[in-house]
């Protein structure tokens, strides 16, 4: 193991958060193992092609909730299940603050078959949050697929005006109700968004709501198109 890895080691822990073996002295990924890191699947099974929740069938191209309410963007991209090492990295990454792993995860994000767009919009946290956290690790990804791909990242042109309690363990009703008209657009931010082709991005998508009401708020300040783009999706309860 050269310095760095003996380094990283003695920081973090020793043995991969996925399988408990030995950790990698990669930095690239570490602490997980490379069989743990390249074992991260894209999903590629049916999805809605709107709201990208994992569907019965090829066939099946829009799902009963997309059929019933349009949602306000056009496309959702996301690469993997929320589960197993891609659940974990997203986790250590978002509360247990290594910021290392954006870099890893950001690179899963550059992969996907992005559409042409003016701009990245990382979801934000509230100003609150954001001091308790210190970062917002959606922007800290965003960073990341911005410089991979070459598209401007604008990691003001959303506010979230209005805290709202952890998403977590919280139900679809209440979710949404949290959610509800908890964005906005800064007038400062609103030349940078209308008539613009917009990626939004999220690190997990849930029930979807936050990228709807993020969506709605891109929409009303005139943005042209918005696609939601997350590292993972997680599935819905009738898979489990
Ligand atoms: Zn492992
Ligand atoms: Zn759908």
């Amino acid at each position: 193991m050269n310095l760095i890895g003996t380094f990283l080691n003695l920081l973090f822990p020793s043995r991969c958060p996925s399988c408990d073996g030995p950790s990698a002295s990669s930095l690239s990924h570490h602490p997980f193992c490379s069989a743990c890191w390249e074992g991260i699947e894209r999903y590629t099974a049916p999805a809605c092609l709107l709201c990208g929740v994992p569907t019965s069938s090829f066939h099946t191209t829009r799902c009963a909730s997309c059929m019933k309410t349009p949602p306000p963007f056009s496309k959702t991209l996301f690469y993997g299940i929320y589960d197993g090492t891609l659940k974990e990295a997203i986790h250590l990454l978002k509360f247990r603050g290594l910021k290392r792993l954006a870099r890893p995860l950001g690179l899963l994000l550059a992969t996907l078959p992005l559409p042409p767009a003016h701009a990245i919009v990382p979801v934000p946290l509230h100003k609150k949050r954001l001091r308790e956290r210190e970062f917002n690790q959606t922007a800290l990804l965003g960073r990341w697929l911005s410089k991979e791909r070459a598209v401007p990242l604008l990691p003001d042109a959303l506010r979230k005006t209005r805290e709202t309690p952890h998403q977590t363990g919280r139900g679809r009703e209440e979710r949404l109700k949290n959610v509800l008209n908890a964005f906005d657009v800064p007038g400062t931010s609103a030349g940078q968004v209308e008539g613009r082709d917009l990626l939004l991005l999220d690190d997990v998508i849930t029930t979807g709501t936050t990228a709807r009401e993020c969506s709605r708020a891109l929409a009303k300040a005139g943005a042209r198109s918005v696609t939601v783009v997350a590292l993972a999706r997680s599935l819905p309860r009738q898979h489990l």
